[in-house]
């Protein structure tokens, strides 16, 4: 179901005023992880004004560690939800199993399934049955066929509202957190007809190789893109050496017009 043989014509996912896999780059933008109300709603701002249409923000974190911090759960669903009724955005937030994503539909538009979870069959089909868009990474080892066959798990419970993120593939290479795969862009584009936007922020881990990469995923015809931002980086509690300032962030949001114009 997944296949471009099936269906020839590109998907088009259609929430509110954003169509991913349009034409329009769909980015989606803000911290790893809802900390506060305050640092949500300066987030929320923050990608308004750059000209982003969709916010992230995790409730539910799965940590390498038990000790980091775990995320706000509901509360910070709840504030997710306020702060798309404040600014228009489209909300998109990851779910960890069946409880959570019970809990998530009621407040966030999309519902991302993360790299550890990626094969988690179960919640896939709860994805399934569930009747909102799903944001489906690639998993941390998964060949482009496991991925598909993820995707599928979803689609053929009924939802074919299924975006794929390329986040990065573990590798051998310490200096970046994964590495970028991003020949999968327009491999899959070939394989199948859901749209793909890539993640630079965990692809690389790294801050400064966030632009390039960005760049790079949409010459290479990513239909959008997932990138961290926090209004205070050094402070974040996920993620914060990946994590862009609004300033970069809106910086960057200039670099991709022309090429996104051009590709
Ligand atoms: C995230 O998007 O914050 C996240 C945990 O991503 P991944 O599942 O790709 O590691
Ligand atoms: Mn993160």
């Amino acid at each position: 179901l997944a296949s471009r043989e099936v269906k020839e014509e590109s998907t088009v996912i259609k929430i509110k005023d954003v169509a991913i896999g349009a034409k329009e780059l769909s980015i989606i933008a803000g911290p790893c992880a809802v900390e506060s109300r305050d640092q949500l709603m300066e987030a929320a701002y923050a990608v308004r004004r750059a000209g982003a249409k969709l916010l992230r923000g995790g409730a539910f974190k799965p940590r390498t560690s038990p000790y980091s911090f775990q995320g706000m759960e509901e509360e910070g669903l709840k504030l997710l939800a306020e702060a798309s009724e404040l600014t228009g955005l489209v909300t998109v937030s990851e779910v960890v199993d069946e409880e959570s994503l019970e809990l998530a539909q009621k407040y966030i538009d999309i519902l991302q399934i993360g790299t550890r979870n990626m094969q988690n069959f179960r919640l896939l089909k709860a994805a399934g049955k569930s009747g909102k868009p799903v944001l489906l990474k690639r998993g941390l080892s998964a060949t482009v066929e496991e991925w598909l066959m993820a995707a599928e798990y979803i689609i053929a419970e009924g939802n074919p509202n299924v975006i794929l993120c390329e986040r990065g593939i573990r590798t051998y290479e310490p200096y970046t957190r994964n590495t970028l795969d991003l020949s999968a862009v327009p491999l899959v584009k070939g394989l199948s007809h859901l749209p793909i936007i890539v993640d630079p922020s965990h692809a690389t881990g790294k801050r400064d190789l966030v632009l390039p990469m960005a760049m790079a995923a949409v010459a290479a015809g990513a239909d959008g893109l997932l990138i961290e931002m926090h209004p205070d980086p050094a402070r974040a509690l996920c993620d914060g050496p990946q994590s862009l300032s609004p300033g970069e962030f809106a910086r960057l949001m200039e670099r991709l017009k022309p090429l996104a114009a051009a590709v």
